[in-house]
């Protein structure tokens, strides 16, 4: 069918955005997928139906990144149920803005348990069943915010620049195994999480970005795709920027 078959892939935060494009890019492409999420089970049933209408393969499960223990679990019940685990997306996020002088421990603590502790755990969970296997492709979300910073986003940011360097560390320790790990950096991209942004400020950012507008999920999910397929079989501790030219 594709350049996933007989592979499978859990995709965190499959059942919105930029999770949900990404997770049907690879349904698409001949992959098993396992998408989790937080508590949206409606839209998660609405990306496994859109995925198998389209002659693809997947499930939905529900866990909270923020807990290891569960994020151990769930990937030892894939490879007990599915015999493999091929490719993990890190996509789940949470964005929680705020400038600093007022930004509450609590806030921080959610950001970088979601963003940054929740790949950890699914990394070091994956690489024991990956290395088994002698191979495997991991992609994590992070964003231009993490490569630029942003005011009003300070516990974001950091979580999101964790990323980069957590994604060239564990590639570095993977490598000799056959496990890449990459990154992408998306821009500015129409979701849920940019949703309540108000229409003058949009436009505001859409004029300043190269490429004169906001992305799309589907295009930050073919970047996602790339890297996780054989085509990107010589790249990893790779950031790849889909920003429109946002930042270079
Ligand atoms: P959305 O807010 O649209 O969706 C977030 C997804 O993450 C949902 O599937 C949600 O599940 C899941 N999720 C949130 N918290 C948890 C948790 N604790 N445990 C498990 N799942 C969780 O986000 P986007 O699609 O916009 O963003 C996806 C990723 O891309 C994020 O990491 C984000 O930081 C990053 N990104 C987004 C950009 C943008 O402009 N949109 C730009 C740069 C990076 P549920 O549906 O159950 O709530």
């Amino acid at each position: 069918m594709g350049d996933f078959s007989g592979k499978v892939a859990l995709v965190t935060g499959g059942s919105r955005g930029i999770g949900r494009a990404i997770a049907v890019e690879l349904g698409r492409r001949g992959a098993s997928v396992v998408l989790s999420y937080a508590g949206n089970e409606a839209a998660a049933a609405e990306t496994v139906k859109a995925i198998v209408d389209a002659g693809g393969k997947a499930k939905a499960v529900r866990f909270d990144v923020a807990d290891s223990g569960a994020c151990s679990k769930a990937v030892d019940e894939v490879v007990k149920e599915q015999g493999r685990l091929d490719v993990l997306v890190n996509n789940a996020g949470v964005a929680i803005d705020g400038l600093l002088m007022r930004f509450k421990d609590e806030d921080w603590d959610k950001t970088l348990d979601t963003n940054l502790k929740g790949a950890f755990a699914l990394m070091r969970a994956v690489s024991r069943p990956m290395m088994k296997q002698k191979g495997g492709a991991i992609v994590n979300l992070s964003s231009v915010v993490g490569e630029m910073g942003n005011a009003g986003q300070a516990a974001y940011a950091a979580s999101k620049a964790g990323l980069i360097g957590l994604t060239k560390s564990v590639a570095r320790e993977l490598a000799s195994r056959n496990i890449r790990v990459n990154c992408v950096t998306p821009g500015f991209i129409t979701t849920d999480m940019t949703a309540g942004l108000n229409a003058e400020l949009k436009e505001k950012m859409a004029a300043a970005i190269p490429l004169s507008r906001i992305g799309n999920a589907e295009e930050v999910a073919a970047a996602v795709a790339f890297l996780a397929s054989d085509a990107a079989s010589y790249i990893t501790g790779e950031v790849l920027k889909v920003n429109g030219g946002m930042y270079m």
